[in-house]
């Protein structure tokens, strides 16, 4: 599967107020996502957007007025990538991320980047030029072949190297081990590659609805067999008892290491070096119905 249809398409207004935790504005330069990664929860905006077409295999490539009064945004949270990667390997030829950073070069304006890519690097002389930057990148695992099953982003060890990059260009950085899969996903591993470059790593488990959930039960049935009963636990008979195991081993592990801790919080701000905080977002869900 490649990303076949790309199309030029006019908006009214890249900016859009963000329904997300996190506040702010929610940005996104492009519609779909060659990424095409098999649990990606952003597939489901296809409704909003009149694509029929398979996740991965379409691109819009959105055109828009230059950004007016972009001082607007300062002290507001604008957030690039939240439902489709703007770093996506397109970006290199269109540039729409970059205009977008140009537009707001000189504000105020925090900005959050989401990525599996690490094209990121090319931005960073315009990024270093924000008073708050989070550049953050996805990594569930060390293993490239499950990465490469998963999705068509760029290799484990790229992503790493450009959050090491980053991070040492003095900007924030965010590991998303995102999502953990059961049985998969090697948390603490992935905890201690990224230690020394990251401030903050965020731990949020798997979720499977839609039409996902589908096609990653039948990738766990053909290549991970003697994981079937757990996953029919978790994602059939609703079990909880593999994630409150895990909270507990990752919070032991944290006080152990001196990691500070947080559950569903989302702190803010740069870390000792080698002691990111640890954020763990396992029961969003249910605290999100609860609300
Ligand atoms: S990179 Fe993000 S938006 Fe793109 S397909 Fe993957 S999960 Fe979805």
């Amino acid at each position: 599967m490649t990303t076949e249809i790309i199309r030029t398409i006019d908006v009214q207004s890249i900016m859009t107020k963000s329904s997300l935790p996190v506040g702010g504005y929610s940005v996104n330069p492009y519609v779909g996502c060659p990424h095409a990664c098999k649990y990606c929860y952003a597939s489901f905006m296809k409704r909003f957007t009149g694509h029929t077409e398979a996740w991965g295999t379409f691109l819009d490539v959105k055109r828009w007025k230059p950004v007016g009064n972009p001082h607007k945004y300062d002290g507001q949270r604008i957030v690039i990538g939240s439902v489709t990667d703007g770093y996506n390997p397109y970006e290199a030829e269109f540039g729409n991320t970059r205009r977008l950073l140009e537009e707001l070069k000189g504000t105020q304006a925090e900005i959050m980047i989401c990525t599996k890519s690490d094209l990121v690097l090319r931005d960073l002389d315009l990024l270093k030029r924000f008073p708050k930057v989070t550049v953050s990148w996805s990594v569930n695992t060390l293993d490239e072949q499950f990465r490469s099953d998963m999705d068509r982003a760029v290799s484990i060890e790229r992503r790493l190297t450009a959050m090491r990059r980053t991070y040492e260009a003095g900007i924030r950085t965010v590991c998303f081990v995102s999502p953990i899969f059961p049985g998969i996903t090697d948390v603490k591993a992935i905890i201690e590659r990224v230690k020394d470059f990251a401030d903050l790593i965020w731990l949020e488990n798997l979720n499977l609805r839609g039409q996902f959930k589908g096609v990653i039960m039948d990738y766990i049935r053909e290549k991970h067999p003697s994981l079937v009963p757990l996953y029919e636990d978790i994602y059939n008979r609703k079990r909880t008892e593999y994630w409150q195991s895990l909270e507990k081993e990752i919070s032991s592990y944290a006080a152990e290491q001196g990691y500070p801790y947080r559950v569903n919080d989302l702190p803010y701000g740069r870390s000792e070096k080698g002691k990111p905080v640890l954020v763990n977002y396992f029961y969003h869900e249910k605290i999100r119905l609860g609300k």
